[in-house]
């Protein structure tokens, strides 16, 4: 327990905390949860001190063995850094993740966990696996009717389509069609809603940014802009030609 010089016992005694959390907007706009801890005297609860703890907002990254982990480690950057944001990633069990590369991933937390929980966004990359849990149905749901960021890029918008996340709703993929190969390595028939499907490199429909794999740095590009990151379409600009070239 913390200790302190009570400014009216005139001596050291324990404290007792306190804890309120508030949401304020920064300079960029953007939402930063403030924790404050108040302390107290526990013998008189005369107020001693207190201090506030800025809490980074989450962003859940939903990883799995066989994922295409390329297409989203240059947005995890950029959020983690630049955005000052807390990069949380989910999976469904707690084991080592092997990608596509060959790369490994240590889930932070398990996806059922994390159903609840308050963030800013999830993003789904790519790969070769169809595996869909009822709870990431569930956090996909939860993400999108708090209308926070859903990103998914390649084969991530599989997850969405099969969460029924792409009704009526521009999006694309880089599914583009449901191939013989596709219905043998699924099992299954087109899951995705072709009527809304546009063949671009990135789409954006409100919370909703979906991408084709090898438009990774525009996927970015999108979601840096969502989370504004960039003060007008000149900074938007000068950030794909310095990456793109
Ligand atoms: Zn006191």
């Amino acid at each position: 327990m913390a200790n302190a010089m009570c400014p009216k016992c005139g001596e050291i005694k324990d404290l007792d905390v306190i804890v309120n959390e508030t949401e304020e907007v920064n300079s960029e706009g953007n939402i930063v949860k403030i924790k404050t801890n108040n302390f107290y005297c526990s013998f008189c609860h005369t107020f001693v001190r207190s201090e506030d703890i800025k809490l980074k907002n989450k962003i859940f990254i939903f990883i799995y063995n066989e994922m295409a982990d390329f297409e989203i480690t240059p947005i995890a950057h950029i959020l983690g850094t630049d955005l000052g944001k807390e990069i949380i990633t989910i999976a469904y069990d707690n084991d080592i993740i092997k990608s596509m590369s060959g790369l490994e991933y240590k889930p932070k937390m398990l996806v059922k966990d994390v159903v609840e929980e308050t963030t800013d966004g999830l993003i789904i990359p790519g790969g070769w696996n169809s595996e869909l849990r009822p709870e990431l149905v569930q956090l996909i749901e939860n993400v999108n009717s708090q209308g926070k960021l859903l990103g998914a890029i390649c084969g991530g918008p599989y997850f969405l389509a099969k969460s029924n996340m792409l009704q009526n709703r521009k999006y694309t993929t880089s599914m583009v069609e449901w191939t013989e190969m596709y219905k043998q390595q699924y099992g299954e028939i087109d899951p995705f809603p072709r009527e809304t499907f546009v063949n671009e490199r990135v789409v954006v429909d409100k919370n909703l940014i979906t991408s084709q794999g090898i438009a990774f740095i525009d996927f970015a590009c999108e979601i840096c802009d969502w989370f504004k990151l960039f003060k007008n379409e000149d900074e938007r600009k000068q950030f794909l030609k310095a990456v793109k070239g």
